[in-house]
């Protein structure tokens, strides 16, 4: 499995076009478009209607499931609606609209200065589950409930995942450069939370300045600074506790079955805003890039700002996109419309012109063996592709390891045949879920 020394590939990383560009902050959006769903767990429950005048910081919805999180308003204004629109990953779902007042007003009593080293643990966590804060690397786990294991499994180490592995994405290595200091605080928040001492900060070493830049804002915390090398897919859990620890997660188990727990450092410096200084989580800093925009930049953007409106900010599209991602070209979400908001878990907007859709005719495989070489967990690709071709989900269940797929596209990218393999992955799946499962 993740044991073996050959895993992985080393695409053009194409992060010269943004990487040196500071981050600008997006003008204020004249309207939000908030879903309710945006976080893995039950939707949260709407507490405002239309006609209703929000602040900004002001809490519009309520995560009352066990595993959910609240939502914010990210501008002051009017409630225009609650009701469905696109979506970026769940085709059209109920949203909150919100129309700017143009003051851009706070809730009352926001935002907070706080001593965090007075908190405790429960004091901690109940802010950072109030604060709507959920895996900013792109999962969109609730953090509080990542930060609750149970009490008969221990936890010693607390990984930092900044290795930001996906192609064209330079969100995070501008955030560690710019914003270090609360990157910094927001790792001690987190470890102060779990309570370990092991504590170590994954930056892929095709970002040395960001790995100087925290070993300099972490210095004489106990917190090693790690440069791990550029390889795709690095920056997924799995791989990345495997690079730093040498463990390795078992088939179908999380990473808290081998002591780990794992934050990326944009929820890090969510986690440091909510704690020290009271602010709900309501902007998020998003790369627009790829061969179809004008001017790639890295944006602060309030969350329910359209991608039209960041493309635009972007010097909109210098030829008409072919397709439109959220997120990187591997893991990331195809989006049939630009009018679909930036939701928590948007690291990414990619804009790609015909020319670099490679996509080309599929051909049968020919069992070069590439795909399993390059796949990080192990598994066989090859097959599990023409079981799925096959519909022959059990035993891609069963014998194939179906579930320990993470989608990476490692085996897509190699394949001389261009067989789609993650489709087929999917699609397998899909159909392996219980119903009304995804
Ligand atoms: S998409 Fe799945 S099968 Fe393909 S390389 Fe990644 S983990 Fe392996
Ligand atoms: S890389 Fe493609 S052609 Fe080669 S074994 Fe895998 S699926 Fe078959």
């Amino acid at each position: 499995m993740l044991g073996k020394n050959k895993w992985g590939i080393h695409p053009d990383t194409h992060k010269t076009p943004t990487e040196g560009k500071p981050i600008e902050s997006n003008a204020l959006p004249g309207r939000v478009i908030l879903p309710v769903s945006q976080h893995i767990g039950a939707p949260a429950v709407p507490l405002v209607k239309k006609g209703d005048l929000v602040k900004k910081g002001q809490l519009i919805a309520e995560g009352q499931a066990p595993v959910s999180s609240h939502l914010h308003a990210t501008i002051s204004g009017k409630v225009l609606e609650v009701a469905d629109h696109p979506h970026p990953t769940l085709g059209k779902n109920p949203a909150i609209v919100i129309e700017s007042d143009g003051l851009d007003e706070w809730a009352e009593g926001l935002p907070t200065e706080r001593d965090w080293k007075s908190l405790d643990k429960a004091e901690i966590l109940a802010i950072i589950k109030n604060a709507g804060i959920v895996g900013l690397g792109g999962a969109t786990f609730p953090t509080y409930v990542k930060l609750s294991p149970p009490a008969d499994n221990p936890i010693d180490t607390l990984i930092i995942n900044g290795a930001e592995c996906e192609p064209f994405l330079t969100s995070d290595h501008r955030m560690m450069l710019e914003y270090s200091e609360r990157v910094a605080t927001g790792i001690l928040i987190l470890k102060k939370v779990l309570g370990v001492e092991n504590v170590a900060l994954g930056i892929e070493d095709n970002k040395m300045n960001a790995v100087k830049a925290m070993g300099e804002a972490l210095a004489g915390t106990g917190v090693k600074v790690m440069a791990v090398p550029t390889r795709y897919p690095q920056g997924a859990e799995k791989t990345l506790i495997r690079t730093l620890t040498n463990r390795e997660v078992p088939s179908g188990k999380l990473p808290l079955s081998v002591g780990v727990v794992v934050q990326n450092v944009g929820t890090a410096m969510a986690v440091c805003d909510a704690v020290r200084n009271g602010l709900p989580l309501i902007e998020r800093i998003v790369t627009v890039s790829g061969s179809a925009i004008a001017e790639p930049k890295n944006l602060k953007l309030r969350i329910g700002t359209s991608f039209a409106e960041a493309i635009a900010q972007s010097g909109g599209f210098k030829t008409p996109p072919e397709k439109l991602i959220m997120g990187g070209p591997f893991m990331g979400v195809t989006q049939y419309t630009p009018e679909v908001p930036i939701i928590k878990g948007a690291n990414g907007i990619l804009a790609f012109t015909h020319e670099d859709i490679n996509d080309g005719p599929e051909a049968p495989c020919i069992r070069c063996g590439q795909c399993l070489d390059a796949c990080p967990m192990g598994l066989n690709p090859s097959m599990l592709s023409i079981l799925g071709e096959r519909s022959f989900v059990e035993e891609a269940l069963n014998e194939y390891h179906l579930l320990d797929c993470m989608e990476c596209g490692c085996c897509a990218f190699v394949c001389p045949a261009k067989r789609r393999i993650v489709h087929y992955i999917r699609y397998s799946k899909k159909m392996a879920a219980p119903k009304g499962g995804k």
